[in-house]
């Protein structure tokens, strides 16, 4: 059980004002693993004014020094590693062979990017008469979700830092224990005080009251479609910047010339990964009608290499969902797509046979879906897989496109000039060709209602700096 009672701002731990605590549950065990403090409004005021205090000398700071700061905490996440991976694993039940890869491994790699990327970056150009800066926009508040925690947060916190913003932290309540390792960390690498600030709390008090706060000067916001949607709201009533990474539909298509086997067992996988809580899972298979069978085939076999089980379990590839209440949300969708005519291929939403105890969910593939079905349009957020048909080419762009979504996409041909014009034609921000690999200096977000913005590499730096022009006297 890990406890923790104090929360950061201006350089120190500090005791909150209120009594409110949040239970972390392990979703294997259903036991509590961790309790947090909650920050009442008054603490969030405080953070963001630390923040807003530290902000002009932080912004002023080189780039040299800010990457030393850098340094010193990719050092500390990576002497920590193990236990971040164990950390997560607790609290959002992935397999731990996979937490150490991703929920570990990732956040050392985004910061380290970010470190090598501040090296070569300019912060300046000349346009004719016009010198052009980008400086920090001040106090980003950032905003994050449960499914890759730690991630998340560097994913905002590490280009913020190098922006030379100053940053008040607002992770999920969910998944909150690795923000406090991440603190410990900033702590021990000195940062100036006030230049790092981490407040928990609910969405809808705290969350809400950091981003109608007037001194904070962005929202840098990664969750679900709803809450983006009140961030937005909340946001523009001072038109304050802000940056959305939303929910996904993600279509993987399959063209009729593509390796069959190999595009099926890679979707699946990309649908199931982190129990299918991945915000650019591809959760719909588009094949041509002419190879549904064999499809459904495959993805059927696919799928039976997925049985949930304990995640710290090496052979587990399937973990459960974060919490119960997630797990019901899933198991209604599976019951939905059934009643709606889908084909149950495999799975269900009874409990995974032996799994009593725990969020398990059973793996779950649905066959000869169609596009106007809730399980095609709607981001479900578990193990949950629809293969659906299309007539020709066209057909299948025009599939892929309609839902409401626009994060991520995939393309299978044997082709590649052909790969490349259907990857034109998606509507999403990012789209892997037979598999191509997750890029971390490649903008990652979103179009249509999965957001606006880009996180990662250059992109994602540049989403903390404001661009001024200075027109100089020739
Ligand atoms: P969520 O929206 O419930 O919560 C995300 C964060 O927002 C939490 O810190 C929460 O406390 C806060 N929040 C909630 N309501 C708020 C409000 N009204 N005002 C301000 N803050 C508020 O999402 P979640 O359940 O934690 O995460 C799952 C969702 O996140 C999924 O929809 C998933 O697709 C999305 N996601 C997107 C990406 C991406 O990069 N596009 C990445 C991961 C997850």
């Amino acid at each position: 059980m890990i406890e923790r009672t104090e929360l950061y701002c201006n350089g120190q731990w500090f005791t909150p004002s209120g009594l409110d605590v949040f239970d972390v549950i392990n979703p294997a065990t259903e036991e509590i693993v961790g309790r947090i403090p909650s920050a009442t409004p008054a603490d969030a005021d405080r953070a963001v004014a630390a923040a807003a205090a530290a902000s002009d000398a932080w912004g002023r700071t080189s780039v040299a020094e800010r990457a030393g700061y850098l340094t010193r905490i990719l050092e500390g996440l990576t002497s920590r590693a193990e236990e971040i991976a164990c950390t997560i694993t607790g609290e959002v039940g992935m397999p731990f062979k996979l937490s150490r890869r991703i929920q570990a491994g990732l956040p050392v790699a985004v910061l380290n990017s970010y470190i090598t990327l501040l090296d070569g970056y300019s912060f300046e150009e000349r346009i004719g008469n016009s010198l052009i800066v980008r400086e920090p926009a001040g106090v980003a508040l950032c905003i994050t979700p449960w499914n890759y925690p730690l991630h998340q947060v560097i994913a905002k916190v590490a280009p913020a830092l190098a922006a030379g913003c100053t940053v008040v932290l607002k992770p999920s309540e969910v998944a909150p224990l690795s923000a406090f390792i991440l603190t410990e960390i900033i702590h021990d690498a000195g940062l100036p005080a006030g230049v790092f600030n981490l407040i928990t709390g609910s969405g809808p008090e705290i969350g809400e009251h950091l981003v109608r706060h007037p001194d904070t000067d962005l929202v840098s916001f990664t969750g679900s479609l709803r809450a983006g949607r009140r961030v937005a709201e909340l946001a523009a009533a001072a038109v304050k910047r802000v940056t959305l990474e939303l929910g996904g539909k993600s279509a993987a298509v399959v063209l009729d010339d593509a390796d069959l086997p190999t595009a099926v067992k890679s979707v699946v996988g990309a649908c199931f990964i982190n129990s299918g809580q991945t915000c650019n899972a591809q959760t719909r298979l588009l094949v041509p009608e002419s190879r549904y069978n064999e499809a459904a085939t495959l993805a059927v076999a696919a799928v039976a290499a997925y049985a949930p089980g304990d995640p710290l379990d090496d052979k587990t590839r399937l973990g459960p969902l974060v919490s119960a209440a997630q797990r019901e949300r899933v198991r209604d969708f599976i019951k939905h797509g059934a009643a709606e005519g889908a084909g149950l291929l495999a799975g269900g939403a009874e409990p995974p046979d032996g799994l009593t105890t725990g969020f398990f969910v059973r793996p779950t593939l649905f066959g000869r879906v169609t596009p106007d079905m809730v399980i095609a349009r709607e981001e479900i957020f578990g193990p949950v897989l629809s293969i659906m048909t299309y007539k020709d080419e066209e057909d299948a762009i025009q599939i892929a496109n309609s839902t409401d979504y626009g994060l991520a996409a995939a393309v299978w041909s044997g082709d590649a000039e052909r790969a490349s014009r259907v990857a034109r034609r998606l509507k999403a921000g990012q789209i892997d060709i037979n598999g191509g690999g997750f890029n971390l200096l490649a903008p990652f977000g979103g179009c249509k209602q999965s957001g606006y913005g880009r996180e990662l590499g250059r992109y994602g730096l540049e989403e903390f700096l404001e661009i001024k022009s200075i027109q100089l006297k020739e």
